[in-house]
């Protein structure tokens, strides 16, 4: 499986200067057309916005300046595959595909999330050559290591091969546009988000992209 970014792997984190080149973003308030909850007729959040223009993403010739990574966090959306895609236009998203309905297994009753989380700029940190093989075995389901062989790898992670929290059985994701297995672009954690309402689980959310089609596939992982 190829993927979109260029070869590297990258860490997303909180920026320690402001001042980035590229403006990439955790959170924020959005007004994206079609960005819309349509179980819980509420704005869907943006986890995490993506800005195209940087080279290291593969996509300078989308014809958007932004990508959004969307979710929604009450009720099941993403419990099944969720797919949408930007429109050419550049004028919003459609969604495709999603899961349908509110029910019990739902992560939070809409008064527990706030409509948007504090936007915070993120800078991408691309990992050295060992962090990349020291995930590679734990992705091989190696769990006996040296002392001297555990390196920092991503909390949300851009490119290469997900290394999940929950497990690592990769999910499959098949653009229902063009019927292609669609690359795998990012995993975003529970840790995203500055709220205490996410005590007791660890959660990946992750995406994949097809940028024939410019279909962002998602699915939720939990425990
Ligand atoms: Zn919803
Ligand atoms: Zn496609």
């Amino acid at each position: 499986v190829h993927t979109n970014i260029d070869s590297a792997v990258y860490d997303i984190t909180v920026a320690s200067d402001e001042n980035t080149p590229y403006h990439h973003y955790f959170n924020g308030p959005h007004s994206i057309p079609g960005a819309h909850c349509p179980n819980c007729d509420r704005p869907l959040l943006c986890f995490l916005t993506l800005d195209t223009r940087d080279p290291r993403l593969c996509m300078m010739d989308m014809p958007f300046s932004a990508l959004p990574l969307l979710y929604c966090w009450t009720c099941t959306i993403s419990f099944e595959e969720f797919y949408y895609r930007l429109n050419a236009d550049g004028g919003g998203v459609t969604l495709l595909k999603y899961g349908n309905g509110i029910d019990a297994n739902r992560n939070f009753a809409p008064d527990e999330v706030p409509l948007y989380f504090p936007l915070s700029p993120v800078e991408l940190i691309k990992m050295t050559d060992e962090q990349v093989a020291f995930m590679d075995r734990l992705r091989n389901g190696e769990t006996v290591f040296a002392a001297g062989d555990w390196v920092d790898t991503p909390t949300h992670q851009l490119g290469g091969l997900p290394h999940l929290c929950q497990g690592w059985d990769d999910p499959m994701f098949i653009c229902p546009m063009c019927g292609k297995e669609m690359p795998f672009l990012a995993a975003i954690t529970d840790q995203v988000f500055p709220a205490d309402i996410f005590e007791s689980a660890l959660i990946d959310i992750v995406y994949s992209y097809c940028a024939d089609c410019h279909v962002v596939g998602a699915i939720h992982q939990c425990d």
